[in-house]
Parts: structure tokens; sequence; C-alpha cells
């Protein structure tokens, strides 16, 4: 989800602060910071700085589906689901009437006899718990068939075979257990209506539908913590498995739509112009018009259907949700991105790349999004790995999409100049990475979504707009309200923040900038390997902090409890300075100050008037024991013109005012 730097939108903060009854389940939340970590855990330490023990992971290196290398383990294992889709969209009334076969396989070493299911779309019934605003008098969802293991179920809340709803969450109590290994078919019927402008992430608008959390999806259950099955408020975001689609849309005809996955049945609903045009794009080097104002009628973008309707088929590999748009005003732009080798076979590939948005949209420069979605694709498969899906495809929705992912496509809402829609396009293109193909849980630890997500949104606009500083933006934007005394560890459940900006600060600016001052102590070629590195080893699962904490040292070779303990789960700030510069026998001595607690190397440059430029650096271990300033003596000759701490600007320092000499 992308997030407006100057923030007008109205936001109640106190209804940020969630009960805590409103999350079940054992957390993985890391407790308080506790030193020194309790026995027989596997804890980590620099020093004497040590992170808190997370007895959920270490169970789990222990029972060897995750290891202390930051790899998954030998015995690793995810669920998976296979789901067929049926929808009927009627715009008049505004009702979607859909049906869906799950196949839902337990390949975990457990049997389960209950299973969950996510009901987002339950953020919008009477009564429901939320922390954002919500549009006024919509419905939640209406279950009119829940079958299982091919027996209907009765809603019930007591014990034995049926379902039960709680918000946004369906347990179903199934008729038999499924054994490790085995499978149990679940049946659904139901109808939503599509909420208006207001509903946060899709919706539709009168014109632009943009339809998301529509279906009843399987909750994850994982080797960390079992079932996760936090409520959905409106805040945090998701945690979501993966699985195959088979994705059926019945709509008026004349209607485009766009979805998660390949459109197999183009020749049943897209013109002869319309598929020429696409097939044209596939191989143009520029973008082509594929659907123009003048072209959108049934019969020419559209085919004709039956009874003035057609069902569009798509099928999804691999993705951990399905959403989709439609409008009968869209145009249609197409191009093709360079993607590198995705599936191996030593040869290039490339994904298709759609822009789909109403004319008026030019005026927020909608007529450049293909071309940014492309750079965006094209940027990304290589500074992190290939993409491996067949398209990817910007569309205009309502207003309150802001900018939100979903695979494969991106909901953008609102106006924007040029600047703007490059980077929100850029920045939910870079979620196909975190969290689309690296599946970390959105809710529990939303830095590892926004926060790697934000970076990368820095890295694109950095290469797209020749040097632009997007990560002194984050860095100003952390800085500002760590000063103001607001922060709060980011190490925490996204509903569980006691403000929007909190919120915001710990999950978007401070893990960008912490990002890049790790790149600072770890060099680039190396922080650039092990952020690759850790893509590559958690495609399509689901990565926990501590698989990033550990992918980073075992890629690094360091041990980096100190950065991770004073930058994820403390608030500690950074604050070096020259103190002193005094000239002893033939050298000059500096006294270097590190007056925050965030323990950091120190690099010195010290220019002289000849030019040369030599680099120093005292090490982060310095600070561990809290000491806090430390000595270093250089030649004197040739004279020393200025001495600059950081002069690369990588680190956080919150005040910079001190660290030149001379002042
Ligand atoms: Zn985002």
């Amino acid at each position: 989800m992308f997030r407006r730097a100057a923030r007008s939108r109205r936001h109640s903060l106190a209804g940020l602060i969630v009960l805590a009854t409103a999350s079940a389940c054992g957390g993985s939340q890391p407790a308080a910071p506790v030193t020194p970590a309790s026995a027989g855990g596997t804890t980590r330490a620099s020093g004497s700085i040590e992170l808190p023990v997370n007895e959920a992971f270490n169970r789990a290196v222990s029972r060897g589906t995750r290891t202390t290398t930051g790899a998954p383990g030998p015995r690793y294992w995810q669920q998976w689901t296979d789901y067929r889709l049926e929808a009927d969209l009627n715009p008049v009334s505004k009702r979607l009437t859909g049906r869906g076969s799950l196949t839902y396989h337990n390949r975990s070493p457990n049997a389960l006899s209950e299973v969950y299911v996510q009901l987002l779309h339950n953020l919008f019934a009477p009564g429901a718990r939320h922390n954002t605003d919500v549009p006024w008098s919509v419905e939640g969802i209406e279950l009119n068939r829940v079958a299982a293991q091919g027996q209907e179920l009765k809603q019930s809340e007591k014990e034995g075979v049926g379902y039960e709803v709680d918000g946004t969450i369906m347990r179903i109590r199934l008729p038999r257990p499924i054994p490790s290994g085995g499978s149990a078919a679940l049946e659904f019927a139901w109808r939503l209506r599509v909420p208006p402008d207001g509903a946060p992430r899709g919706g539709q608008d009168g014109e632009a539908y943009f339809i998301s959390y529509w279906y009843p999806q399987m909750a994850v259950y994982d080797d960390l913590n079992g079932w996760q099955i936090d409520q959905y408020l409106g805040n945090a975001e998701f945690y979501m498995g993966y699985g195959n689609y088979d994705v059926s849309l019945t709509l008026p005809e004349g209607w485009l739509v766009s979805a998660t996955g390949t459109l197999i049945n183009a020749t049943q609903v897209l013109s002869a112009q319309t598929r020429a045009r696409l097939d044209s794009a596939s191989r143009a080097s520029g973008v082509i018009k594929v659907v123009t104002e003048a072209d959108r009628t049934a019969g020419t973008s559209t085919a004709t259907g039956t009874n003035g309707k057609l069902t569009w088929r798509f099928r999804a590999d691999s993705v951990r949700d399905v959403s989709w748009a439609t409008s009968s005003k869209y145009l249609w732009d197409a191009t093709n991105a360079a993607v590198g080798d995705a599936n191996a076979d030593g040869k290039p590939d490339s994904a298709a790349i759609h822009a789909f948005y109403r004319p008026e949209l030019r005026a927020s420069h909608w007529d450049q999004s293909a071309r940014y979605s492309r750079h965006s694709v094209e940027f990304f498969s290589k500074f992190i790995l290939p993409y491996p899906y067949p398209h990817m495809t910007a569309v205009d929705g309502p207003t309150s999409c802001g900018g939100m992912e979903f695979p494969m496509m991106t909901c953008i809402g609102g106006q924007w100049d040029t600047l703007g829609l490059y980077e929100v396009t850029t920045h939910e293109i870079g979620h196909m990475w975190f969290p689309m193909l690296v599946g970390s849980d959105e809710k529990r630890h939303a830095w590892m979504d926004e926060g790697l997500t934000q970076f990368d949104q820095s890295q694109a606009m950095a290469d797209f707009f020749k040097g632009f500083d997007d990560e002194e933006r984050n860095r100003r934007n952390y800085l500002s309200f760590a000063e103001g005394g607001g922060e709060v560890e980011l190490m925490r459940h996204g509903d569980r923040y006691p403000s929007y900006g909190s919120y915001g600060v710990a999950s978007y600016y401070k893990p960008a900038t912490v990002l890049v001052a790790l790149r600072g102590v770890l060099g680039e070629e190396t922080f650039n390997r092990a952020f690759r590195e850790y893509a590559r080893r958690w495609l399509y699962k689901h990565p926990s902090p501590e698989d990033l904490f550990n992918t980073f040292e075992d890629v690094s070779g360091q041990d980096l409890s100190w950065f991770w303990r004073g930058w994820l789960f403390e608030t500690w700030k950074m604050d070096q300075a020259i103190d002193t510069v005094l000239t002893v026998g033939d050298s000059l001595e500096i006294v270097v100050q590190s007056e925050g607690r965030a323990p950091m190397p120190v690099r010195l440059a010290v220019t002289r008037t000849n030019g040369q430029v030599d680099s120093l650096t005292i090490p982060a271990a310095t600070w561990f024991g809290g000491e806090r300033r430390r000595a270093i003596r250089v030649r004197r000759e040739p004279a020393v013109k200025g001495i600059e701490i950081d002069p690369e600007k990588n680190f956080p320092d919150i005040d910079r005012s001190n660290q030149a000499w001379p002042r």
C-alpha cells in the first residue's frame, strides 16, 4: 500500500489502538526486549547487545523447518490451496454473486480437525470492528452455502461439525480431520455488495470497479504459530497463503476486465482487433493503444456476448490472492517488459504490461502509466530477481484505493503529478516482490512488506529520475518524527500502534532508512547479495524477521544482533559528533562522541590540503559497553583541511551539524 508523504487524510488516532482481544492465537510478536535473554533459547548477541528470544522461531529451528543460517529448513512446509471461483457482477445493483470450490492441501505434519477461512469483506458488516475509515452502511458477505468434504454445513456455535463466523474469520469444524499429506474439498456460495469509494483498497465509484477481498480465502496455517487468525481491522494488512486459481468472471459485454492471472479464453471475450493489438504489444518497443475512446463498445473492444454478457476466464499459478477490475469506460494501453531469465531455461523472458484508465485520468498522466510500469518491472527484475508472473497491470480505481498491490495488479486512485504517479506505481509494483513473491506476514511485520518496498521504491526512482534522492525523503520523515518523540519500535503488530503517524514511520520510512544504513554498514555489494539471497531463499514462502536477519548475517559473515536490536527492537537513535581535534606531536587527535544509544560504526573522512582523503572507521563494537567517546590519531601532514563523519550520508544521525570539523 502507498503512503503519501505529506498526508492530510483524516485518521482517528484512537481507532488504531486495538483491543488486545481483537487478535487471537499465539503470536510471533517478540515480547519486550529482555536482557539477558532467558536460558535455553537460540540467542544471538553482539557483545552485550542481544536480541529478544523468539520461542516460536527457536522451536521451528529445533523441528527443522527453519535454520539459523536464514535458509528454509530441510523440513520446511507450507499449505497450498487450489481455488475454482466464479463471480457474476451486476453493475446496476453493484452486487456480486460468487461460488467457489477449494481444495485445501494439508502439507503440515499435523492432522487438522478444523480450518479457518478469511472473510475479509466482513470489514464492511454492520457493527464490524475497524480502525480505518469504512464507508457508512455497506454490508458483509452473505453466505448461502458452506460445505466441506461433501457435506453441507450449518452455522452453529456448538461443538461438532459446522461453522461459525467471528468478524472476518470463519472457523470450520470439519466432518473428518484432514490427515498430514491429505486434502479437503470446501465449497462456498455467497453474495456481497461492492463497497462505494471510501472503502480501503478497492470498491467502485460508479464507473470503475476494483474487486478485492471478494471470496472466502484460506487463512494461513504455518510452522511458526499454527493458524494466523488475526482479524482484518482495516489498518494492518494481510497474511495470505499460496495457491493456484481458476477464475470465471461474468460481466456485461463491452466491459473490459483485467485480473490476476492469464486470460485463457481471449478468443471468446475479446474482439479480433483487440487481440491483434495485444499481440503486437507483446513485441512492441513502445506502448500500443489497445482500446481507445472510439473502441469502447461490445463488438469493437470486447466480443459480443450471450444475453449481453461475457464470461472471462483467468488462471493464476503460485499467487497469494486474486483481484480484478472492470469498467465500460476504460482505455487499455499495453507493452511488454524484459525480465531476464525468469524460468531458468537460459533464455530471456518477458512479461506483458497493461494500463487501464479512464480518459479524464490523462490529467493525472495515466497515458504514461504503461511506460512507468515497464520501467519498474524491468528495474526490480534486475535489482531483486526476475519477475515470474505473466503480466503486470496498473488500474485506475476509486480514489480510496490510494495505491494498493495485488498479485499482478495494482489499484491506484486519486490525482497525481508525474513524480507522484511514477512513485505510487513503482511502489505498488515493488510489492510484487515483497510481499507477493516473498510471502511475509504483513499484519505482524508490516516493515518486511512496506519497509522493504519503500526502500526499493527509492532505488527505482533514483534510476528513473536519474539520481532523484528518495532515500533522503524517507530519512527526513523518520528523523522529524523520531525527534518529536512519538516513535515506537517497529517489531509490533500493525494494529497495535498508538497513532497512524507512528505506524507509518515504523512501517515505511524508518525501515527504508534502516536498510540504507545497513547498506552503509555492509557495503553495497554485500548488501545487494544478501538482499537478493533473502528473496531467492523465500520466494513463494513465508519468511519471519529472523529469516531475514539470519540471511543477512549468513551472507555477510557478520553478527548484526546489535544492528537489529538498536534499529528494529528499540527506538534508539544515533548522534555521532566530532568533539575536539587537537595537535599531539606529529599527529592530530580526533575525539569522536557517540551520544545516541544506537551503536553504529563511525566513518570518518579526513581531507588534506593536497586533495588526499583518508577514510577511517571506528567499529560499532566500540560503543557496545556504553562508552561514549573515542580518540583516534591521524598524521598531521599533509595539512588537514577538514574532517567529516559519514560524508556519504548513509546513516540517520539526528544532528548533522556536529559532524564536520572545522564547524
Ligand atoms: Zn506499500
